[in-house]
């Protein structure tokens, strides 16, 4: 049997120095809170959690230094922190402090802007703070493309900017930006921005790569990880035999020996430990 883990499973830049600086911080036993969880993942969280770190989804319940995600937040979250005196240790990954700039500086130039990923993701959440209030949100398929359209013709503004998500599929935003650029009118100015991160298009690229030589592609991560839903998502397109799972727990040993090459990729929240874990349980 063959054994392939992808070169860019795990932990991506910007998680990792969140998770280390939260860690280094609990360890100096500073009572810590964390908005929101610092990464989609169930083992991480309750490693920290008996470290001592308090996750909170409301900042009137942290009571000390408190702790912002690679994520990052919505502007008023830091207007919040001010008034009520709480210090703020800012994670927010550069990758999307570097949107919120882009975001910001358009809007302020009275561009309508198209954001492309989740609507109820957190990172889309603290962008679109930035965004003015000309501003559509892409989430899946063509007709959110259509509406966002609609949206921006009623607007009656002719500047359209489109950035996206640090995590956004690159399938998906090349299908935006066709689209657009086929149906605007032909007095907008159009910016495409396209603002996946690297370290998301380097890995989606692996993983298809990888899932088109596979004959099993196993995917770890989180199940509310919209990162590693979007790598299950390539690896089931071109491998027929992909699973997503949270951890070793969940394989299904049986039909993995079935198979001669094993594929094994991970969404940028998912721990070393998790990978290593489910690499042994199928050693064994
Ligand atoms: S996925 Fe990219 S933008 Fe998001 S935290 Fe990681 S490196 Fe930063």
């Amino acid at each position: 049997m063959e054994i392939k883990i992808g070169k860019t499973a795990g932990f991506c830049m910007g998680v990792k120095r969140a998770v280390d600086e939260c860690i280094k911080l609990a360890e100096e036993k500073h009572k810590i809170y964390c908005f929101g969880e610092i990464v989609h993942n169930q083992e991480v969280i309750n490693d920290l959690r008996n470290k001592g770190v308090n996750f909170i989804d409301d900042l009137n319940n942290a009571d000390g230094i408190t702790v912002i995600r690679a994520h990052g937040v919505p502007k008023k979250i830091y207007e919040i922190a001010q008034e009520k005196g709480i210090e703020l240790k800012d994670f927010t990954c550069p990758n999307v402090l570097k949107i919120h700039k882009i975001a910001e500086n358009y809007a302020s130039q009275g561009f309508y802007i198209f954001l492309c990923g989740s609507k109820k993701h957190p990172e889309n959440l603290g962008t679109l703070s930035h965004c003015g209030n000309h501003v559509s949100i892409i989430e899946n398929d063509d007709e959110d493309v259509f509406i966002a359209l609609e949206e921006f013709e009623k607007s009656k503004i002719k500047k359209l900017l489109i950035i996206s998500q640090t995590t956004y599929s690159m399938e998906k935003f090349a299908v935006v930006e066709e689209i657009v650029q086929n149906e605007i009118a032909k007095d907008v100015e159009l910016v495409i921005n396209n603002t996946i991160c690297k370290a998301t298009e380097l890995r989606q690229m692996e993983t298809e790569i990888m899932s088109r030589e596979m004959d099993y592609m196993i995917i770890i991560g989180g199940k509310n990880s919209s990162n590693t839903r979007k790598l299950y998502d390539i690896a089931a397109r071109y491998c027929e035999n992909s699973i997503c799972v949270e951890n070793e727990l969940e394989l299904d040993v049986e039909e993995i020996k079935k198979y001669e090459k094993i594929g094994i990729m991970a969404g940028a929240s998912t721990p070393q430990r998790s990978i290593d874990k489910v690499l042994d349980a199928i050693k064994k």
